[in-house]
């Protein structure tokens, strides 16, 4: 099954994709994982997407799925697409790849809530740079302030998590990204709806019945 987690920052993709591919063994996609694994090496891509990334702009297209390209040249079992597409131009490039590999999208799930409750999310989440868990300062604080919990190591705050970034991200989406909902209900790909802003254990309950449940899907998103 392919399926792509549509949602605005800060409304717990990444978390929620983990949890989703690690539960059902399928490879969890992230574009923005993988932009900042390109930042940590050095490459060419991770030089370019510094500067778009840092303002809380998209990375031109064209690079995104040069770049989603070389991930997809085998695809075996389950994916979950984490903040891509997110554009238009990216979400047809997507179709072609997909083409090309004789698969098929079978559901678009979109996680929504408030932009309040996203930038209160944004503006406490905290990650420590060793082991990778994150943490919220308002919802999900470290026992020793500003220390990881497993490792010890110092949080950090994402450099685009700040609260003018932040609000560029949001407004990005709601322009760019928003508009796949309509692009995919109206190419027939079941679209589902999930409220992001519950307690995290019940947001991915509700993941799992819309990605394995027959009746997903309300085609309206
Ligand atoms: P994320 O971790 O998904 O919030 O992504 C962090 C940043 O990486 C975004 O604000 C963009 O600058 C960039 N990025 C991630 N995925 C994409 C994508 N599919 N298209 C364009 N830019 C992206």
């Amino acid at each position: 099954m392919i399926v792509i987690l549509l949602g605005p920052p800060g409304v717990g993709k990444g978390t929620q994709g983990a949890r989703l591919a690690e539960e059902l063994e399928w490879r969890h996609l992230s574009t923005g994982d993988l932009l900042r694994d390109h930042r940590k090496r050095g490459t060419a891509l991770g030089d370019r997407a510094r500067s778009f990334m840092d303002r809380g702009d998209l990375v031109p297209d064209e690079l995104i799925l040069d770049m989603v390209r070389d991930e997809l040249r085998e695809l075996d079992g389950g994916v979950i697409f984490d903040g891509f597409p997110r554009t238009l131009p990216q979400a047809r490039g997507l179709d072609r790849v997909l083409d090309g590999l004789g698969r098929e999208l079978d559901r678009v799930l979109v996680l929504e809530a408030d932009d309040e409750v996203l930038v209160k999310r944004l503006s406490g989440r905290r990650r420590c740079p060793g082991c990778g868990r994150t943490y919220n300062v308002h919802f999900d604080p470290p026992a020793d302030q500003g220390r990881c919990d497993e490792c010890g190591d110092e949080l950090v705050h994402r450099a685009d998590d700040d609260p003018d970034t932040v609000r560029t991200r949001l407004e990005v989406y709601r322009d760019q990204t928003e508009p796949l909902i309509a692009f995919y209900s109206s190419a027939s790909v079941p679209v589902v709806t999930v409220d992001g802003d519950q307690p995290m254990d019940e947001v991915q309950e509700e993941i799992q019945e819309a990605v394995t449940g027959d009746d997903a899907g309300d085609g309206e998103g």
